[in-house]
């Protein structure tokens, strides 16, 4: 039986938050929204309860969780820290970003896929934040959806994936950001970028002279090579129909949608301006073309609705790689299983 619960976002009631609690330290899986998606937390030091979460969303163990804490020097309790951590600190905590560091004994590896790193990450969320302290205990959490199906940003997401799997889901409405954190792992005084997010490339850059992007981030690995971040080998985010993302000038992209929907059964994501030159049929806007932070909201909605349509193909723009476009396009080509069609 999953308990479904709605809390004010801004101002969570304390005694709803209390019973949420109270699960998480017996050992139990609550999901609740953060400012990134819908996260599915348990109890960070209890490898029991690590379990239980791969098993709720069918995650291959090796694929690490993170772990939410209150305040960023609560990092110290389960890892060792260092300078440039709390420089990422200052500048974005708490905030959608999420840091590799060396962990302590008190995280079992069942959370973190058996390495001997953890990912930390402080959300900024009221829910998030007031849930973390009365539970009094970092909390391990991935995305709350089922593996391989996109990230959830509203809680109706998540009870169509985990209902029934979960002891509680907290519905604390549409999360802000609606792509998962920013990634980085340090390395002395360099960070690499393993998952781009809200907080940017360019963001980075001004805490830390040196930021490599993992090769993962842009281009598809070979069979044999081994990802810095686990999750990034995994087909992710994909709709049932494939999905075939379309590079040229925007008027030669829409030109093309224009003639598929003449003789293909697909659907469509496009921008808001692409819709009059297109047929209404399953059509999907996910924003204005300039508005990146528009279409990284609505994109794993849009992943979703998707699958709805009675559609053999996908076809949508394929995203600019500056700013939070980096992250759209990382997870879109995800989404595409790297199927590029240059028009
Ligand atoms: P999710 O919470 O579902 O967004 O997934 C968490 C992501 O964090 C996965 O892609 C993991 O591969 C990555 N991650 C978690 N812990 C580590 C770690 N210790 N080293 C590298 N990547 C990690
Ligand atoms: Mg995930």
């Amino acid at each position: 039986m999953t308990e479904i619960i709605t809390v004010n976002a801004e101002q969570p009631e304390t005694d709803k938050l209390q019973a949420a609690a109270d699960i998480i330290r017996a050992g139990g899986l609550v999901a609740f929204p953060t400012e990134t998606v819908y996260g599915l937390g348990a109890d960070a030091t209890d490898a029991d309860a690590a379990k239980k979460i791969y098993a709720a969303k069918g995650r291959p163990s090796d694929n690490p969780l993170i772990i939410h804490v209150a305040a960023p020097s609560d990092a110290e309790l389960y890892a060792h820290t260092c300078e440039l951590y709390y420089r990422l600190a200052k500048a974005f905590m708490p905030g959608p970003i999420t840091v590799i560091l060396p962990k302590k004994n008190t995280v079992p590896h069942s959370v973190t896929g058996g390495l001997d790193t953890v990912a930390v990450r402080c959300p900024s969320h009221p829910v998030a934040s007031a849930l973390i302290s009365a539970a009094g205990v970092a909390i391990a959490a991935p995305s709350a959806n089922l593996s391989g199906s996109p990230s959830p940003t509203k809680a109706e997401h998540v009870i169509s994936d985990l209902s029934g799997r979960v002891d509680m889901i907290i519905d604390g409405g549409e999360c802000e950001i609606g792509l998962e954190s920013t990634i980085v792992k340090i390395d002395g005084d360099s960070l690499t970028l393993l998952r781009p997010g809200a907080v940017t490339y360019d963001a980075l850059l001004c805490v830390c002279e040196s930021v490599n992007i993992a090769p993962a981030v842009t281009e598809q690995l070979g069979e044999n090579e081994r990802p810095l971040s686990p999750g990034m080998k995994y087909r992710h985010y994909a709709p049932k129909a494939p999905l075939i993302l379309l590079d040229g000038a925007a008027s030669e992209v829409v030109a093309y949608m224009r003639k598929a929907q003449d003789s293909q059964n697909c659907a469509i994501i496009c921008y808001d301006e692409d819709a009059s030159e297109l047929i209404s049929d399953k059509l999907i806007t996910i924003g204005a073309r300039d508005d990146l932070e528009a279409q990284a909201n609505a994109l794993f909605g849009a992943l979703r609705e998707v699958n709805g349509f009675d559609a053999e193909v996908i076809y949508a723009h394929l995203p600019p790689k500056e700013g939070i476009g980096l992250a759209l396009y990382n997870r879109m080509i995800r989404a595409a299983a790297h199927t590029i069609k240059k028009v």
